[in-house]
């Protein structure tokens, strides 16, 4: 690979990570031995991948979304997703130096499949998992919750009560799925109760390539009260949207890998990280679906340093930024890392 600053020295860089999955984060070999367990016949890792992993852009959707619901319709008891939230956590300690991170999950999502878990139930066991982790690594740990924009308003509304019934266990209020069909204006009083309810906004927004997507950015800034836009790479359509987030400092969530994967760019050359860190946004990295999408946090900022050419100096903008943007609060982030900067 071909860098200007040494591999220990980016592995030296404590970093943040604010945009990843935790449903499609699973740890690949502990998602192997789920599935085993559950009778899939995947003990080659072709089949394996197959079934499972995405590692090559998609071709048509319904085969992606496929390998998404394989690995929802595992996460079936308390025990595995208590496990599967602290090997998270540790991964992105170990592989990648993260010391603050934030993990989404959308309740409906893992709930529509496993009726006999309650959202309580399933909560606690993400809580437990995470707090294993933050005790015994030096991470500061937080949840989004996510709504679907694929289910109706009314649906969602349960949610948006759900988290801010449990402020102590979320940080913050997210809208994911397919945004091409679904725009995000329905859901706009939602996101105006939950700010009002001190939760943090971010909006999956201008993620697909989509003539006039950029279109969900200004909305999710103008009227969801978006804290932070989740992907927003689209904004490189429109120098309006690009100057609103300048001016507005509202940071990019960008996950270059899983961009590439879904098509939302050609290649890791041509994705518009590096132009729209130039034009001054706020740029930060991650890696939305790491397990079942092949990568980790320290594989993406390799990846912009090979083909975008990043070097340190800009990466510690990146983590900077990220910093000011984690919902965590200031005083758990200061405490995992005032000893590492
Ligand atoms: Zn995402």
């Amino acid at each position: 690979m071909d860098h200007s600053f040494s591999i220990s020295a980016l592995d030296a860089l404590p970093k943040i990570e604010l945009h990843c999955h935790l449903e499609l984060a699973v740890r690949q070999s502990t998602l192997q031995e789920f599935a085993i367990a559950r009778g899939y016949d995947v003990k080659a890792s072709q089949d394996f991948a197959e079934a499972f992993l995405i590692q090559a852009p998609m071709g048509e959707l319904p085969s992606v979304l496929h390998k998404f619901l394989n690995t929802r319709d595992l996460l079936d008891s308390t025990e595995w997703i208590e496990r599967v939230a602290f090997e998270v956590c540790e991964d992105m300690y170990i592989k990648s130096n993260v010391r603050i991170l934030e993990l989404r999950y959308a309740p409906s999502f893992l709930l529509d499949k496993h009726g006999h878990i309650s959202a309580d139930e399933l909560q606690e066991a993400i809580q437990r998992g995470v707090e294993k982790a933050e005790a015994t690594y030096p991470m500061a740990v937080g949840l989004i919750c996510i709504l679907q924009r694929t289910k109706s308003v009314e649906a969602n509304a349960n949610w948006v009560d759900f988290a801010i019934n449990h402020r102590n266990g979320f940080l913050a209020l997210d809208l994911a799925d397919n945004e091409v069909d679904f725009d995000p204006e329905p859901f706009i009083p939602l996101f105006q109760r939950a700010k009002s309810h001190g939760l943090g906004i971010t909006v999956h927004a201008g993620e697909p390539r989509f003539t006039g997507i950029s279109k969900n950015i200004r909305t999710a800034i103008q009227a969801m009260g978006a804290d932070r836009i989740g992907h927003g790479l689209q904004a490189i359509e429109d120098p309006a949207v690009v100057d609103l987030l300048r001016t507005s400092g509202t940071p990019l969530e960008l996950c270059l890998t899983s961009n590439w994967l879904t098509g939302a760019c050609d290649s890791f050359a041509e994705h518009p990280f590096r132009r729209l860190y130039e034009a001054g946004v706020k740029t930060t990295i991650n890696t939305d679906d790491p397990g079942i999408m092949c990568t980790d946090l320290r594989l993406e900022f390799l990846r912009l340093a090979e083909h975008q050419g990043m070097d340190l100096d800009a990466f510690e903008h990146c983590i900077n930024w990220a910093y000011e943007a984690s919902f965590i609060p200031e005083e758990k982030k200061r405490a995992v890392w005032g000893a590492v900067r």
